[in-house]
């Protein structure tokens, strides 16, 4: 990060408040600091050293959700997200609070496997202190075995086209179960999947933790895995994933993953709809709760809408839309608002007549399935899966 293009774009904001509009740490706590445009202000006076770093400024920064509802808001084109992660990296060292995080983070990113097995391992003790706490669901459980072994090429009987999926750490240590969903639905509409070996984290928790340095290197090496492939697209499950992938590389290294696609952009537009079995053993009648990544970010809203319906599934629409809180890191070191955000989604959800919630995020899905326990909470391609292929496996 360029010191003086850094000010510059700070320079840029006029502070007419835009951006505070659908900004959900200020709508809870409706404080100026607290907000996008207070936020600015501190990095500006920090970068102008008229304010050094505190516990107290630090912790206005590092309470953005990152959740980018700002995003494209802004009248004088200030990326505020961006400044936000070049911020956290000026902050970083100040910032004592999240310092052993960005210890855990470090070891778990450098040895997946082992962290993997760990927590297989601990689970029994540390899940139920973990959910008494608030920070995961209690009835969470790691899966027997990750989604990803090795690379795989998966075949289907005549191909029509390629992909490669992008399968997130989500995916691959918590979910595993999505990334066979995505397989058997990729197969079943004709594609050939490649899953890679050589994947790591988009890099993105490294980020907004202040970690740019490692973000970078994550950043290169999936460039190195991703961008030699001869693919129609790289699908993902999980939109911070291809928020990441897409968006951010380029700010970071110069160049991203121009075909990076979230799931349901890409089956609207390829599936065979007429293809659907429409056999559901699932509730048909659902309500869909928006990942902030996929529609502030990518700006996809009605792709999983529309997904849903030609599936054969009715949606109700809860009254109270936004954040559910995750934010990834912001749920562990921000508990009070998290929780707060999550209730209020959690209220909304339960007053609808719906039977089960459907999200396209596998951390919206950890959050969710905090404060939801009545219903199921779905990833949207479990529902395509059951509709178009009846639940059978790869
Ligand atoms: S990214 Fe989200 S939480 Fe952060 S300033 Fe923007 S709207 Fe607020
Ligand atoms: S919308 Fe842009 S110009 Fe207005 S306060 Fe926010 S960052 Fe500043």
């Amino acid at each position: 990060m360029k010191k003086e293009l850094y000010l510059k774009d700070l320079e840029k904001c006029v502070r007419c408040g835009s951006c505070k509009a659908y900004c959900p740490t200020y709508d809870e706590e409706r404080t100026e600091a607290m907000g996008a445009r207070g936020r600015l202000v501190l990095l500006r006076e920090l970068a102008l050293q008229r304010l050094k770093p505190t516990p107290v400024l630090n912790e206005k920064i590092f309470s953005c959700i990152l959740c980018e509802a700002c995003s494209g808001l802004c009248p004088a084109g200030v990326d505020i997200a961006e400044k936000i992660y070049n911020g956290r990296n000026i902050l970083k060292d100040s910032d004592k609070k999240r310092r052993y995080l960005r210890l855990l983070l470090k070891l778990g990113i450098k040895n997946p496997d082992i962290s993997f097995r760990l927590l297989q391992l601990l689970q029994h003790i540390l899940f139920p202190y973990l959910a008494k706490k608030g920070f995961i669901p209690s009835m969470f459980r790691m899966p027997g075995h990750t989604f990803k072994k090795e690379s795989r090429i998966y075949k289907p009987l005549r191909p029509r086209g390629r992909v490669a999926v992008f399968t997130g750490c989500s995916v691959n240590f918590l979910y595993p179960h999505l990334g066979v969903s995505l397989i058997n639905v990729l197969l079943k509409s004709g594609y050939e999947v490649i899953v890679p070996a050589g994947e790591v984290c988009c890099g993105i928790p490294f980020r907004s933790l202040g970690l740019d340095d490692e973000a970078i290197r994550l950043a290169k090496r999936n460039m190195r895995v991703f961008g030699r492939l001869k693919v129609e697209a790289v699908l993902g499950l999980c939109p911070t994933c291809i928020l990441s992938i897409k968006n951010q590389y380029p700010k970071q290294i110069g160049n991203g993953i121009n075909n990076a696609v979230d799931v349901s952009s890409f089956l609207l537009e390829k599936f065979d709809i007429h293809q659907l079995s429409l056999n559901f053993n699932q509730p048909s009648v659902v309500t869909y709760h928006d990942p902030c990544h996929l529609s502030y970010g990518l700006g996809v809203r009605d792709e999983p809408r529309e997904l849903l319906k030609r599936s054969g599934i009715s949606i109700i629409e809860k009254k109270e839309q936004g954040c559910c809180g995750f934010g990834g890191i912001f749920s562990l070191t921000c508990s009070d608002i998290s929780n707060k955000l999550l209730q209020r989604q959690a209220e909304s959800f339960l007053k609808t007549d719906a039977k089960a919630v459907v999200t396209a995020c596998p951390g919206c899905m950890v959050n969710l399935s905090k404060a939801i326990t009545r219903m199921p909470v779905f990833h949207i391609v479990e529902l395509i899966e059951e509709a178009y292929c009846g639940g059978n496996e790869v």
